[in-house]
């Protein structure tokens, strides 16, 4: 079988998680979120741990070196080997650089600024297994609760308005440019990050199974 690895890039919000989930289980492939990564990093006690944190909750990329090195380190791992859907990556020129080769397409969703907005002021997120809900889209069956294990859903602590527009800020300077990079490579598609769920994850799939024929 073709071994075959995709990333979903776009701002925050847009629905990377979401759809690569989607794909992985489609592709029958494990679905990997350096975000997840380094929120279970961050959870730790240790000054290293803390300093990711940091970064987190100022809406600041992790620095590259580490970024790159955990995400190589991860990849390499057995599971992995018949490829990824991963969402999160690359989010600089230097990372798009350095992981050119783990990586054979990239889904790039676009959404308006103030979608972005919208979407992470209402997102509840659950603490324990990490499912996304939206208050006004994608409300959880019982309020606050999570469908999947019935934990009491919390907030992002970086979904608030300073941090939002500190991370709109950061994709715009510093991950934008690494369209362009995947572009000229021939191996990005542009999505409409607005259109509903399903539609999106009808499009990725029919692209990815286009350019894997
Ligand atoms: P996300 O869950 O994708 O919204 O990412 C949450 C936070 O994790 C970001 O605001 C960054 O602080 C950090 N992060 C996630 N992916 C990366 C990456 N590829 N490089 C550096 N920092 C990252």
């Amino acid at each position: 079988m073709k071994v075959f690895r995709v990333v979903l890039i776009g701002p925050p919000g847009s629905g990377k998680s979401t759809q690569a989930e989607i794909l992985a289980v489609k592709m029958r492939v494990p679905f990997l979120s350096t975000g997840n990564l380094l929120r279970e990093f961050a959870q730790g006690d240790s000054q290293f741990s803390k300093d990711i944190k940091n970064y987190l909750d100022r809406g600041e990329i992790v620095p590259d070196e580490l970024t790159i090195q955990l995400i190589k380190d991860v990849v390499s791992e057995e599971m992995y080997k018949k490829g990824f859907v991963a969402e999160g990556f690359p989010r600089t020129i230097k990372q798009a650089e350095a992981m050119d080769f783990l990586i054979d397409q990239v889904v790039c969703l676009k959404i308006a600024d103030q979608e972005v907005m919208d979407r992470l002021l209402s997102r509840q997120v659950c603490p324990k297994c990490g499912e996304n809900y939206n208050r006004l889209t994608q409300p959880p069956k019982v309020e606050g609760i999570c469908d999947q294990c019935q934990t009491k859903l919390t907030n992002r602590s970086d979904d608030n308005r300073e941090v939002i527009l500190n991370r709109l800020k950061i994709y715009h300077e510093t991950t934008e440019p690494v369209i362009a990079y995947f572009q000229s490579k021939n191996k990005l598609i542009m999505i409409d990050g607005g259109l509903p769920v399903e539609i999106i994850s009808e499009k990725i799939y029919h692209h990815i199974n286009m350019v894997t024929a």
